[in-house]
């Protein structure tokens, strides 16, 4: 009889636990039905792209994170900082335009073989023959207007205390059944905006039992009731651990789970609520409905090495190129993943265009001008001169009585802030910005270029 000691048991306890936030996400694979719906709609956009004409329609998703916490202050988890759930936007503004880190990574004849073999089309195939890293023409942008249509005070971010609202600690749930039932029937209930004009994202602490940072709600597709991921106008969205969101390269000082530091778990969990399926079709070498990703056995996890088992599916063949590890849909580490492909894309924008919940996103103008109902009707009185500048700036606003000035970036956070019209950009980094003026009555906004020469 073999006798193991108290500290290797502890030892393997230990392992064991460490292991549990290897494991990406929780999201429901669509049903069969669900996919037949949609392979009716990507059907011409498929066929056009073979002919060269890609899906390239422009959205811009105003994003909310309804960051749950127990009285914490600002800045003590899970109560995190703005700057950290900015960085996350970054993330997800990088890796859907196919801008995300460690791209360059992407190997020199990474598929080139697999595309050959499987006649893929030119569109989704880069200069060097190999599988394109897509851009989605999707961007996301923090909400600067709430869901009752007033300024937020913190772009993007909606601070929830549960025990204000009577709730339990999402941390106390330590079955995936439990968490769902809470967050579909309590949670998400009690606190989503309108999902026709926002991405809910909803952050939490979690139980160590948990082995998943991250579910997402599968898109409504007209005339499909019943939906996996549960998506109604009261749970559609995604809920992360807060310790995934966020990036520690961009903002060292938030607070992070280990194996979460790259805010990519937001990135898969946004694939999903776009239509995406797992890059293994959740099955051993399953169908995820992409021809230009290669069949998977398996999930891949940690940090593998191109080409990753080569041969490992066999109708189609991945010989001799093997598995795509890094894809977004994939459940390998963070800085080893860095891409979605032209089919991913065009699923997303065939979503995007038709799914009753995701079709009028971002026509709100609910990210970076004012659309409340203290809105300005008639001309815009903002005077900003000079514009574009690389310097200083004057503020006027006609009769107007300015209270505060804000200059916003373009995903919403607040970069100045000031009660002078008299405004120094020198040291803000080129772009588009925008200029909030906050009056007696009123709310004002207008653009601002920053251009250094
Ligand atoms: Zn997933």
């Amino acid at each position: 009889m073999r006798i193991i000691s108290l500290s290797v048991l502890l030892q393997i306890a230990n392992l064991a636990n460490a292991q549990v936030d290897f494991i990406g996400c929780a999201t429901e694979a669509p049903s069969i039905r669900w996919e037949s719906v949609l392979q009716g709609l990507i059907k011409k956009p498929l066929a056009e792209n073979k002919h060269g004409k890609t899906m390239t329609s422009h959205y811009v998703i105003p994003v909310v994170f309804h960051v749950i916490h127990g009285g914490e202050p600002v800045g003590a988890y899970p109560n995190i900082l703005q700057q950290q759930i900015a960085s996350q936007v970054t993330i997800i503004n990088q890796d859907f335009s196919g801008n995300g880190y460690n791209a360059a990574n992407y190997p020199a004849a990474a598929f080139v073989n697999w595309a050959n073999n499987q006649k893929i089309p030119l569109a989704n195939i880069d200069q060097n023959g190999r599988i394109k890293i897509a851009d989605f023409n999707i961007e996301f942008c923090l909400a600067t207007i709430d869901n009752n249509g007033n300024s937020l005070t913190e772009p993007g971010i909606n601070r929830i205390n549960y025990l204000q609202e009577g709730w339990v600690n999402p941390n106390k749930f330590s079955t995936q059944a439990t968490m769902k039932s809470y967050l579909d029937s309590i949670i998400k209930p009690q606190s989503i905006w309108d999902v026709k004009k926002y991405l809910n994202v909803w952050i939490t602490d979690k139980s160590t039992l948990l082995n998943y940072a991250g579910v997402s709600s599968v898109p409504p597709l007209s005339g499909l009731p019943d939906l996996p991921g549960n998506a109604t106008e009261s749970t559609d969205g995604i809920w992360c651990f807060t310790k995934a969101v966020g990036s520690y390269t961009l903002f060292p000082a938030g607070t992070y789970v280990s194996t979460f530091i790259d805010g990519r778990t937001l990135t898969h969990e946004i694939g999903h609520y776009l239509g995406l399926r797992h890059i293994w079709g959740d099955l051993a070498c399953g169908n995820d409905f992409c021809d230009d990703t290669p069949p998977a056995s398996a999930e891949n996890t940690g940090t593998p090495v191109y080409p990753l088992n080569a041969g490992s599916c066999a109708s189609p063949s991945n010989n001799p190129d093997g598995e795509m590890f890094m894809n977004f849909m994939d459940y390998t580490r963070g800085p080893s993943k860095y891409m979605f492909t032209t089919d991913q894309k065009t699923r997303a924008q065939t979503v995007m265009l038709n799914s009753p919940f995701r079709n009028q996103l971002g026509t709100h103008n609910l990210c970076g001008t004012i659309n409340s109902t203290n809105d300005v009707i008639g001309p815009n009185p903002i005077a900003v001169f000079p514009n574009p500048s690389n310097n200083h700036i004057q503020i006027g606003a006609g009769k107007q009585q300015i209270l505060r000035i804000k200059i916003l970036d373009r995903t919403g956070l607040i970069v100045k802030e000031t009660t002078s019209s008299s405004i120094s950009v020198q040291e803000l980094p080129a772009g588009v910005y925008f200029v909030l003026v906050e009056g007696v009555n009123q709310n004002f906004s207008t653009k601002l270029l920053v251009s250094h020469h």
